[in-house]
């Protein structure tokens, strides 16, 4: 099983070359063993349309049967350009529910793809979030574990109390009541060009490709709540990665293993467990919700050799 993620910030990309890139990130994660393979882009490229349906591919089997899939999907502009996207791969090993398209991944909130998510791991308490989700009126469509945590974002997102929330802030809500193991990215009709990733118990690294030189190779842990009040403030100011100077073209990727990133870029962050990761306006912050007393206030971007 395995996750990868592509995102390109004021990178002009064809919508082919967004989907060669997630199948190749997907064939280099085969040895990796899996079931069934999906993807997820973005509806179109109309900017001013703000919420453009994600695309969701999603196909039982080997990842050649998923580009066959896509090969043929004739309502599908190959050619039409994305300044910006955020594309999800995913492939399957099945722990709850049976191969099949609809268990593939990713999974939705809902028939409108407001927010999708591919996931790696086990959702341990997905029998008590659905059943409280399903009292909510959320009608779930797959057997996985996974669909909750689509439902639950988007439950968070319904009941938010301020339209200005972040992504991320729904995210790190969502994932704090999650037992098990994950590895997940998440894209959204609702905030697109952004990604946000996570990980307890599951790989997840993040890739990064930019011209410009980084301005730190020490990208700081933001705290969200807690005691870390100083790295709040510094952070506001040096906070994320973001490209140097110039244009601000930049691509990330994220996922499981480097073997699938080492062709784009080597240079790596690997996440640690319960990080979450956002790529907002090209920019990517890396955040916990709270500090705990020895830990590394820092990650490193690494070069790999
Ligand atoms: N537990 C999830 C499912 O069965 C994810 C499995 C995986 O790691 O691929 O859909």
């Amino acid at each position: 099983c395995g996750i990868f993620a592509y995102l390109n910030f004021c990178v002009p990309k064809k919508r082919k070359e967004i989907l060669d890139k997630l199948i190749k990130g997907l064939q280099r994660l085969e040895y990796r063993g899996y079931d069934s393979a999906g993807i997820g882009v973005d509806g179109g490229n109309d900017i001013e349309k703000s919420e453009q349906p994600t695309i969701l591919i999603k196909k039982r089997g080997k990842v050649i049967n998923l580009q066959e899939e896509i090969q043929g999907r004739e309502d599908l502009n190959f050619d039409l350009e994305f300044d910006t996207h955020l594309g999800i791969a995913h492939t399957r090993w099945a722990t709850h529910g049976v191969p099949n398209n609809v268990n593939s991944h990713p999974q939705r909130s809902d028939t409108n793809n407001d927010f999708v998510v591919v996931h790696n791991g086990i959702i341990t308490n997905y029998k008590d979030i659905k059943k409280f989700l399903i009292g909510k009126g959320f009608e779930f469509e797959s057997d996985t574990d996974t669909e909750v945590i689509a439902k639950l974002l988007k439950y968070m997102y319904d009941t938010r109390e301020s339209d200005s929330i972040t992504f991320r802030e729904l995210v790190e809500g969502t994932v704090q009541q999650l037992e098990g193991a994950f590895a997940v990215v998440f894209k959204s009709t609702k905030y697109p060009g952004q990604a946000v990733a996570s990980r307890r118990g599951s790989p997840l690294l993040i890739g990064i490709a930019s011209k410009s030189k980084l301005s730190t190779d020490h990208i700081p842990i933001l705290y969200s709540k807690g005691n870390n009040q100083e790295a709040l403030n510094t952070a506001n100011s040096t906070s994320s990665f973001q490209p140097a100077n110039g244009d601000g073209q930049v691509e990330y990727f994220f996922a499981s293993d480097a073997s699938a990133i080492i062709e784009h870029t080597n240079r790596v962050i690997f996440m640690e467990d319960d990080d979450v990761a956002a790529v907002t306006d090209g920019c990517l912050s890396l955040h916990r919700i709270r500090r705990s007393v020895d830990e590394s206030s820092t990650r490193q971007v690494q070069t790999l050799q």
